[in-house]
């Protein structure tokens, strides 16, 4: 079995420190596959680093919601000359966090929308962040006038209602550890109708270890066992049926090369 967290930042000082550590405890916990997702341009640079000296790791180069006010016009040039690398599988984490509101609505939009251009140049699909802006979201991306490459909402914490338009979309809906929170039931009911071959997992990590490791320590990549166990219950499949279709899901919607068997 074997199964790939699609989005991590395992360049965050809590986990860099002891990655190699934690890369193996993964590997233990069949997830054995890994995107490392960048939030602004010095992340971005680490994450496709650490990318190229790891196998079966792979980046997103994008530039945070939060991180939108500091974005002047030069490090959008920057980001697509990083997003060309051959280990950069996708743009983002990108979109609209109308939750902390660490950057004006205005920023956020115009940043959002430059990503969106490069992910629709290089042909690369997006990795979008999205909280208490599910409408607004929806809205730049039915307004773009791109031609989208294809599209994830990573950490999906809304209801069946969002995500079946989501699905109606041709988008993607990616899970972390909220799935297994007791008050997500919500969430539960938008996991049950996304089908498998348009869901995937993530830890999100260093936060939100999934039940029933919340609130203990940093979130790993190996914790993502929980969730996946959990979902397949969820999904009344085996956890081997469930890790095989949604790691080719994964596979194929980030176009990621056949995992490789370690040394
Ligand atoms: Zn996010
Ligand atoms: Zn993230």
């Amino acid at each position: 079995m074997e199964l790939i967290d699609t989005h991590c930042h395992l360049t965050f000082k809590q986990l860099i420190e002891n990655v190699d550590a934690l890369l193996q405890r993964s590997r233990e916990a069949n997830v054995t596959g890994w995107l490392t997702v960048g939030t602004d341009p010095e992340h971005n640079q680490r994450c496709v680093e650490l990318a190229q000296s790891r196998k079966n790791m792979y980046a997103a180069v994008g530039i945070h919601p939060h991180e939108a006010k500091d974005a002047a016009t030069s490090i959008f040039e920057d980001l697509k000359t990083l997003a060309k690398n051959n280990k950069v599988l996708a743009v983002g984490e990108t979109g609209l966090d109308f939750h902390y509101e660490h950057s004006n609505v205005s920023d956020q939009k115009r940043v959002f929308l430059e990503q969106l251009k490069i992910a629709a140049e290089l042909d690369k699909p997006v990795v979008i962040h999205s909280r208490e802006a599910f409408n607004e979201t929806m809205d730049v991306l039915d307004n773009c006038g791109l031609d989208l490459p294809d599209v994830v909402f990573h950490c999906f914490t809304g209801s069946a209602e969002e995500a079946k338009k989501i699905l109606d979309a041709g988008f993607f809906v990616s899970f972390t550890g909220v799935v297994t929170f007791k008050n997500a039931q919500s969430v539960r009911e938008a996991a049950k109708i996304v089908p498998l071959d348009r869901l995937m997992l993530e830890t999100d990590c260093p936060y939100i270890c999934p039940e029933p490791l919340r609130n203990k320590r940093p979130n790993e990549p190996a914790f993502m066992i929980h969730t996946a166990n959990f979902l397949a219950n969820l999904k009344n499949v085996s956890i081997d049926e469930f890790a095989q279709i949604v790691t080719d899901t994964s596979r194929n919607f980030f176009a990621m090369p056949e995992l490789v068997s370690e040394p």
